[in-house]
């Protein structure tokens, strides 16, 4: 680890003038990736700014049609909520399938949107749930969000403050896990909001999650799980490495598609 001044914000602002001020800030979320990042120092910021102390970062709240949560709220927070688990399903249950319980108890959601891991779950849930992502500047589409691999439409020092999510007719999220990890090897969010359909997938692109439009296609408007499973997604441009294949991963997309759809039904 290189050395880095720490501090602790205590408010959005000071926050956002703590890493406007340092040569090359990084905010500190649960640190589930930056510290491993900084102890094998594939990174060297000059400062941190741990956002733990930020408390109006955190919480999750019912507007009626959408459920916002804070960016700083923990994916064991969100898996328990009432809130979410009664207006959400496939939001808690994919939130209580990340990694383990210690990984859960320290990782936020904010942290892993801003992260934008290729195999991380909520990229899935976002894109698939027609999230906006809120930050200290603007309101974002979620599909306009996540751009690459770990790049996403966050300026230098902007900041993730809450996740909004329109209440879905019908959702459900399936993952093929890493059975180490617990990363998506494939992740599927299927969600039907509004009589729109949407098939968001994660851990099989090169580039990140994506929009499966064969698969929405085929899923309609009644949600057809069986159609979904017969789709043969192509393998080009799909991630291939030990733990699956290219070709492998295309066919774990209809699956998993299909089991999303049937729980969704
Ligand atoms: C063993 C292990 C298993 C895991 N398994 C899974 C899994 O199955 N599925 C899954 O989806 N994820 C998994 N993760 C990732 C984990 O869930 C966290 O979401 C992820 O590590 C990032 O969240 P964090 O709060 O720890 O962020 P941090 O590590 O603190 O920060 C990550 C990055 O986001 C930036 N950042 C943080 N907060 C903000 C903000 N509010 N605004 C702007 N930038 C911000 C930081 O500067 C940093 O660049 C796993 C992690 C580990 C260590």
């Amino acid at each position: 680890m290189y050395n880095f001044n720490y501090k602790k914000a205590s408010s959005r602002d000071d926050a956002v003038a703590a890493q406007s001020s340092a040569d090359d800030g990084s905010y500190l979320a649960g640190g589930m990736t930056l510290i491993p990042t900084l102890k094998q120092r594939l990174a060297q910021p000059s400062d941190l700014i741990d956002l733990a102390d930020v408390g109006d970062l955190a919480g999750i709240s019912d507007d009626g049609g959408a459920i916002t949560i804070g960016a700083m709220t923990t994916h064991a927070t969100v898996a328990e909520s009432e809130v979410v688990t009664s207006k959400i399903p496939a939001l808690a249950a994919l939130a209580g399938h990340i990694g383990d319980p210690q990984v859960r108890n320290r990782g936020t959601i904010g942290g892993s949107i801003a992260n934008n891991d290729p195999a991380a779950d909520y990229p899935a849930g976002c894109v698939g749930l027609n999230a906006t992502i809120i930050t200290n500047k603007r309101e974002l589409p979620a599909e306009d969000f996540f751009t690459d691999l770990f790049e996403t439409a966050l300026e230098e020092g902007e900041l993730v403050t809450a996740v909004s999510f329109p209440i879905p007719d019908k959702a459900a999220y399936a993952k093929f896990p890493n059975p180490a990890s617990r990363y998506a090897i494939v992740g599927v969010m299927v969600a039907q909001t509004g009589g729109e359909t949407r098939a968001a997938v994660t851990g099989a692109s090169q580039s990140g999650v994506f929009r499966a439009a064969d698969i929405e296609a085929a899923l309609g408007s009644g949600l057809d799980a069986a159609a979904a499973k017969e789709v043969k997604v192509s393998a080009d441009n799909l991630n291939a490495d030990i733990h699956a294949s290219a070709e492998y991963r295309a066919h774990l997309i209809s699956i998993m598609a299909s089991r999303a759809a049937a729980a969704a039904g």
